[in-house]
This record gives structure tokens, C-alpha cells and sequence, in this order.
């Protein structure tokens, strides 16, 4: 057992030069001093396995991409009012894995400044100003991102929802009306937005959603929902638009695209999180139609969007993920995984739902599977306990009781082996 380490002069510093409102996980905090790839390590030289971190798409530190980092901070990092060829190189080796009708790309800096962009295009191109989102959804920080997200602006400190917002329901199979014994639940879902496109007529100017449901509370959507909800927002003559800040990049194992699992193309694609591995880099990649609408006298200038640094690091990242097969991979650890998390149920009643695609897997909580009520202080005592096992996961969903588990994508099948052996272990600890 290693001493205790006095964190509290550091808190305190935190705490009077930094906003108070920034987070930290865990009772103890962790004083995180290095990575590299699917493992953390602490200052106490403990280590631990990221189980949780999608930004740290291909690992921590991944080595190739470093490198590429380092070459270019080293050679040149200005704006692009130059011209300069990882900027071009990067636009085309990201649209090669999109849809061919999604062939214009603009950079940013997150993946909140990205969405906020990708309102103002469709707002352009269609003269409109309403935006339909899902309830309990999350798509950023910016003001205008905040008042797309009801996880936000429905919860404390939060302006309420503007009414240029339209809210539609969530497609929970595990919570919602239409559950998975109902083969035409994506469809029943869709109605939600039915209803909304039919009490706003010529007003919608974009439906925007995740293509799985992060915060919303790792929830896969139910087959044919957004074909149909496409169908019925562009036939009100709106946009789709996919929000792949969280799961896009091969995580979702099956496809390299979340939307791509639903069978559509949306309209405008927006791209963040693991696209830069760390590194702040986000993206909105849209039709030839939209860059034209947007092409309207006023520049589009970022100041750090699009600088050869992130060009280079977005151009590695996407290298390692096809170079080293990390789809693929994904499909089959987050398989490995889920078939693990599974048999857990029966022993442990807690744990009543295990979803998701590939390395996007939640495994929800609940005192009692009749009433469905959920386990908060169960949940937050496992990720308490997985922590002290070496274990970093997290909670989401708008009940709080949803186990997150998106790893970088090197996690092995023998972290996910380790992982669910410590889960049964702690679960069994706890008496749940
Ligand atoms: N969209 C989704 C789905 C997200 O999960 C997030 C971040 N959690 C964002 C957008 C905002 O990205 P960022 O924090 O990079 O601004």
C-alpha cells in the first residue's frame, strides 16, 4: 500500500485560479502523469486502463502520431491564408472515407465549435433558423451548442429550451415505449419527429442527432430509425445532419461511421473527439450544395482551424486507425466485451441491459429489472471500486446509471477479460 499523497494545497490552487465548475472524477482524485496507449499512469506510478477515454482514439501517445506532431510543430504552424499541402491532403483523405456526396471539409477547433458551424450552414442554405434535436442530447459548450442540448439546457444552471428548439424523443429501446421485441420500434420512434416537422411547417431548418446516443446513455439506435427520420425531415425540407463527435472513427467496429450502421447519408457530418487523438481538432464535412450556400461574401476564417500541426496530426491519426486495422479490432474486443459484460447478468441483477457496437458498449444499472429504477449510488460505488482495481470507467445517460465503456481502440481482449473479471469481483464485494 503506497502513502496517501496530500493533494489539498493543489486543490486549493485549482480551485482559486481555475473556473469552479470544472469536474473531477473520483472521490480521491487521480494526479495522472503519463500515458501511453490504453494504459494511465499515476504519480504514485500506479497504473491503470483507460476504459473510458474516446478521445485517445488510437492510445495515448501513440507514438506515430507523436511523431508526426513533433515534425511539423518543429517545421511550421500558421493560419490558411497559405497555402500548404497537409491542409488539401487531409480534406482528401477524409472525404475518401465518407459518402462521395460529402466532399467539402472546414476545420475547427472542437467538436462544440464544429456543430455550432454545422447550424449556421444548414441555417444558410435554408433560410431557416429552427434546429430539431433529441431529448437528453449533447452536442457542446458553445452557446449556440448548449441551446441544442437538453442535457444542458434542461438541467441545473441552464436558460431552458429557446423556441427555436424542437425536442423529439429519445429511441430507448431499454426505457422508452417501443422496446427491442418491437421490429418496427425505429419507425414508432420516428413519429416523435413526425409530429414536430407537422406543428412547425417551413420551419425546421435541421434535424441533428449522435448516430448512437453518448450522453443520451450509450444507446444504439433501433434499425431503420433514421432512414425513416431522414426521409421525413428532408421531405419538410430540412437537413440531416450526424453528430460522429463520439463514435465515429471505426469505433463502432462494423462500419467506420455510426450513420453507416443506419443505412443513410446524411447531409452534414460533424467530426471531432478522436479525429486529432487528443490533439483539438474537429471538422464539418458537407455536400457540394451546402459549401456553396455558405460561399455567400462573408469569409470563413479560423484562426487555428485547418493549421498544418492539426492537419498532420488528424492525416496520422487516421493513418494508424487503417494502417494498424483498429476497426476490425474494435469489432472484435467490443464483441469479446459485450459477450463478457452478458454473462454477468445472471449473476449480478444489477446490471440490465448490455449494448452498443463495438468499443461504444453501456451496461445499465437498476435496484429492481421491473421498475427499471436506477442504481445511482451502486453505479458510482462500481467506478469507485474499478478505479481502485486499475480500472478508469465513467457514468452516462439521464439517469446516471449507465456504465460508459468507449477505451481507446489498441484495449485489448485481455483488458476486456481483466476488466469483466474485476467488475464480478466488485459487484460480488458490493452484494449486488
Ligand atoms: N458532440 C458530442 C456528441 C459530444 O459528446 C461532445 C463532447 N462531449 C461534443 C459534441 C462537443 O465537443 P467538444 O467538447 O470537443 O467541444
Amino acid at each position: 500500500v503506497k502513502p496517501e499523497v496530500d493533494y489539498s494545497p493543489l486543490l486549493k490552487e485549482r480551485h482559486q485560479f481555475i473556473g469552479r465548475n470544472l469536474s473531477i472524477s473520483y472521490k480521491k482524485p487521480l494526479k495522472i502523469v503519463k500515458g501511453a496507449l490504453q494504459y494511465l499512469y499515476d504519480d504514485k506510478g500506479d497504473t491503470y486502463i483507460d476504459c473510458v477515454n474516446n478521445v485517445s482514439h488510437v492510445g495515448h501517445c501513440h507514438p506515430v502520431v507523436v511523431k508526426a506532431m513533433q515534425r511539423q510543430i518543429a517545421t511550421l504552424n500558421t493560419n490558411t491564408r497559405y497555402l500548404n499541402d497537409q491542409l488539401v491532403e487531409f480534406g482528401k483523405e477524409l472525404t475518401r472515407t465518407l459518402p462521395s456526396k460529402l466532399k467539402v471539409c472546414y476545420f475547427t477547433n472542437s467538436g462544440s465549435e464544429a456543430n455550432d458551424l454545422a447550424i449556421r450552414m444548414s441555417r444558410h442554405f435554408t433560410k431557416r433558423k429552427d434546429v430539431m434535436v433529441l431529448d437528453h442530447a449533447y452536442h457542446g459548450t458553445s452557446t449556440v451548442a448548449i441551446e441544442m442540448s437538453p442535457y444542458k439546457f434542461d438541467g441545473k444552471g441552464g436558460f431552458g429550451q429557446m423556441p427555436y428548439i424542437h425536442k423529439a424523443d429519445s429511441p430507448d429501446l431499454y426505457r422508452g415505449p417501443f422496446g427491442y421485441n418491437d421490429s418496427q420500434a425505429g419507425v414508432k420512434y420516428a413519429e416523435s419527429v413526425k409530429k414536430i416537422l407537422a406543428e412547425n411547417p417551413g420551419k425546421i431548418s435541421a434535424f441533428i442527432c449522435e448516430t448512437l446516443l453518448g450522453v443520451g446513455g450509450q444507446i444504439p439506435l433501433p434499425d431503420g430509425y433514421l432512414q425513416e427520420v431522414y426521409r421525413l425531415v428532408r421531405e419538410a425540407g430540412g437537413l440531416c445532419i450526424a453528430d460522429e463527435v463520439q463514435v465515429g472513427f471505426g469505433r463502432v467496429g462494423e462500419k467506420f461511421w455510426g450513420f453507416e450502421l443506419q443505412n443513410v447519408e446524411p447531409d452534414i457530418v460533424v467530426l471531432g473527439k478522436p479525429i486529432g487523438n487528443g490533439h483539438p481538432l474537429a471538422a464539418v464535412v458537407v455536400t457540394e450544395e451546402i459549401a456553396d450556400a455558405f460561399n455567400n461574401g462573408m469569409e470563413y476564417f479560423n484562426t487555428f482551424g485547418g493549421n498544418p500541426v492539426s492537419m498532420a496530426t488528424g492525416r496520422a491519426v487516421l493513418n494508424v486507425i487503417q494502417s494498424e486495422n483498429m476497426q476490425q479490432h474494435a469489432l472484435e474486443t467490443g464483441n469479446f466485451l459485450m459477450e463478457g459484460l452478458r454473462g454477468l447478468m445472471d449473476k449480478h441483477p444489477v446490471i440490465s441491459d448490455v449494448r452498443g457496437h463495438g468499443l461504444f458498449v453501456g451496461a445499465e444499472m437498476v435496484k429492481d429489472r421491473l421498475t427499471k429504477e436506477p442504481a445511482v449510488a451502486e453505479i458510482n460505488a462500481l467506478v469507485e471500486s474499478m478505479k481502485e482495481r486499475g480500472f478508469l470507467l465513467s457514468t452516462d445517460g439521464p439517469l446516471y446509471n449507465v456504465l460508459k465503456i468507449k477505451p481507446p481502440l489498441v484495449f485489448s481482449k485481455q483488458n476486456a477479460a481483466d476488466m469483466v473479471r474485476h467488475l464480478d469481483e466488485a459487484l460480488t464485494a458490493l452484494s449486488l
